[in-house]
């Protein structure tokens, strides 16, 4: 590459807020054959709400959220923010114990209860019956809404719906980046049904959801044994692995540190329209070169 037209393009870029950390990235960003976005804060807005909430008979709206509330209290996950603003003004126990299971949930100790909440692969693992809200949940998740299950005592006592709007660029850039030729797949540790809907809502066909934190890079290494060159685009800490693994890593600027840290690329403006603006500066910056 001719140092002049990178230093061109890398200048144009930042100006528009994509900042490229490094020269190869501007070539390797022209050969990609496939983009892979989380979804959490990079395809969606990452302000998950509480939606709905449903008990089992003999159980409140209200003691399920305090319950929930209580144990949130011990996580900073985008979901335990969204369940504590929803638990805002109920009486919450004061928090005794707290053990976070990443990409899973959490667990606590309320007095002598034990209280678990978190998605289906956790539930199952603690054998918690779930067959009373099943439907429920399934109905939840179809309509695109993450499901977080809350048990007390090992019994299922109610489901919590959260819904995360989509970024308002992504179905466009969905589009362009097929018209250019690169494939998009979604990747994510929120539940298949879940993920699927959002993804048909945004025109993304490759989902690969039930991805637990420290098998986002193992994914992105599964595509490149099949000879593609990879990027990604993320915003959480456990997408870091991931955006080292990919030929280029783009972060979400209003994603984590870490996250940052891991990327060749930031994309300032946080919008993920701007991976195709990267792209498209870097092939012409190529074509420059010749
Ligand atoms: P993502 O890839 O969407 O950022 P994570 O790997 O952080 O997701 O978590 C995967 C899933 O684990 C979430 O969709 C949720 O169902 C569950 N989970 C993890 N932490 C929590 C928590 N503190 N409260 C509720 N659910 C949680
Ligand atoms: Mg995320």
């Amino acid at each position: 590459a001719t140092p002049m037209a990178v230093m061109v393009g890398t200048g144009l870029g930042a100006r528009n807020g994509i900042l490229f950390k490094n020269a190869s990235a501007l070539e390797d960003a022209t050969r990609l054959d496939i983009v892979v976005f989380d979804k959490t804060g990079t395809l969606t807005m990452g302000e998950p709400q509480v939606v709905e909430v449903v008990v089992v008979a003999g159980s409140t709206e209200e003691a399920v959220l305090a319950l929930a509330g209580t144990v949130e209290q011990g996580s900073d996950h985008p979901l335990a923010q969204a369940i504590q603003s929803k638990a805002e003004g109920l009486q919450l126990d004061p928090l005794t114990g707290f053990t976070n299971i990443e990409g899973k949930g959490a667990r606590t100790e309320i007095g002598s209860k034990t209280v678990l909440l978190g998605n289906r692969r956790l539930m199952d693992e603690e054998k918690v019956d779930m067959a009373s809200l099943k439907d429920e949940a399934a109905r939840l998740q179809s309509a695109g809404q993450t499901v977080v299950h809350v048990a007390q005592d090992g019994k299922l006592v109610g489901l919590i719906a959260i819904a995360d709007a989509p970024r308002p660029t992504a179905t466009a850039m969905v589009k362009k980046m097929r018209e250019r030729g690169v494939e998009v797949a979604m990747l994510t540790g929120d539940n298949q049904a879940t993920a699927e809907r959002i993804a048909r809502e945004l025109g993304i066909e490759m989902v690969i959801a039930d991805v637990l934190p420290g098998q986002k890079a193992d994914k992105i290494k599964e595509l490149q044994a099949q000879g593609k060159k990879v990027g990604m685009v993320g915003d959480g800490v456990n997408d870091a692995p991931a955006l080292t693994q990919a030929e280029v890593g783009f972060a979400i600027g209003a994603g984590t540190d870490v996250a940052i840290e891991s990327a060749d690329v930031v994309l300032m403006k946080s919008d993920p329209y701007d991976v195709l603006g990267a792209i498209e500066l870097s092939r012409a910056t190529l074509r420059k070169m010749h």
